[in-house]
């Protein structure tokens, strides 16, 4: 069984909807596919209905937005939650708040950037789903389609890195020990999202920092991810030894345009699904 856990639709940055996912996953020889949008469940009813018809297996995740305190200021870290109770009063509450304040976030990284390549409020929204996630890639999407720029990997890259003076951080997100708490607490399995990833920042991440995500209930890391560097990859596989954590690996597909990562591209073993399922609140539909 070829297993991907993480991918987005349009419900949060993906540039396709969930049944186009689904479809082009199966294509692609993906089995169980995970859609793991971000701060939302808005997509699972829809991919429950799709993976079924399709004969796949479905994941219901959501990548959940954090902070860390880094050294001299904090960062974002990605957490995985798999198989949540979607109905958990106090996870869907701490989602809403993340996805109210990404609102304000985008519209004042929207002030920033318009003084110099003419975009407006609207030219974002219509970029985006109604109720939809809201992140950097909307501005980004905006940026291309007034010409300014080839592709979101160039917007990223020349203007909405980390640290850009164009950058405004969800510093309102939850603290990520407090996340992990709160994903257990809903029947969730945390698993980190590319750590240590080029694309984070967090390249610096210190071990003690590892070892208080794990006593605070961490399941595992998405140790195969294109973004996990190689000299990571080794650490955390022996990190997963040594307490015995989940190890998954997957793709982070966000479109045919979104992004270069392909569905498929990273897989997950069956044994750790099924790990994560024992730890899980809700069913994995198989195939
Ligand atoms: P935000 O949630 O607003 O912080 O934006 C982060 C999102 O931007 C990530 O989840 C990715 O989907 C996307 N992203 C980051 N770097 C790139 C890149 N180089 N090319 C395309 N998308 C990117
Ligand atoms: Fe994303
Ligand atoms: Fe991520
Ligand atoms: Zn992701």
């Amino acid at each position: 069984m070829r297993i991907d856990l993480h991918a987005h639709s349009t419900h949060s940055d993906g540039r396709e909807d969930v049944r186009t996912i689904f479809s082009a996953a199966k294509a692609a020889g993906v089995d169980v596919l995970a859609l793991t949008d971000h701060d939302s469940t808005a997509g699972w009813a829809e991919a429950a209905d799709v993976a079924r018809e399709l004969g796949m297996g479905f994941v219901p995740g959501i990548e959940v937005t954090t902070m860390a305190q880094g050294k001299n200021k904090p960062f974002s870290v990605h957490m995985l939650a798999y198989l949540p109770d979607q109905n958990n009063v106090a996870l869907q509450e701490v989602l809403r708040n993340t996805v109210v304040a990404r609102e304000q976030r985008l519209r004042d990284i929207t002030e920033l950037v318009s003084p110099v390549w003419q975009i407006t409020w609207d030219d974002v929204l219509a970029q985006l789903r109604e109720g939809a996630t809201m992140g950097r890639p909307a501005v980004a999407d905006a940026l291309v389609a007034a010409g300014h720029f080839v592709d979101r990997g160039e917007v990223f890259a020349k203007v909405l890195f980390d640290g850009s003076q164009y950058y405004v951080s969800n510093e309102s997100a939850p603290d990520v020990l407090e996340a992990i708490d709160l994903i257990r607490s809903a029947g969730g399995v945390p698993i980190i999202a590319h750590p240590l990833g080029r694309s984070d920042g967090n390249h610096a991440l210190p071990e003690a920092h590892f070892r208080a995500m794990i006593e605070a209930g961490l399941a595992g890391f998405e140790v195969y991810h294109r973004d996990v560097p190689e000299f990571a990859r080794e650490w955390l596989l022996g990190l997963a030894k040594e307490f015995d954590l989940i190890v998954t690996g997957s793709s982070d597909y966000h479109g045919l345009t979104g992004k270069e990562n392909r569905l498929g591209e990273n897989v997950t073993a069956q044994e750790m699904l099924e790990r994560i399922s024992s730890q899980g609140f809700s069913d994995v539909i198989y195939p």
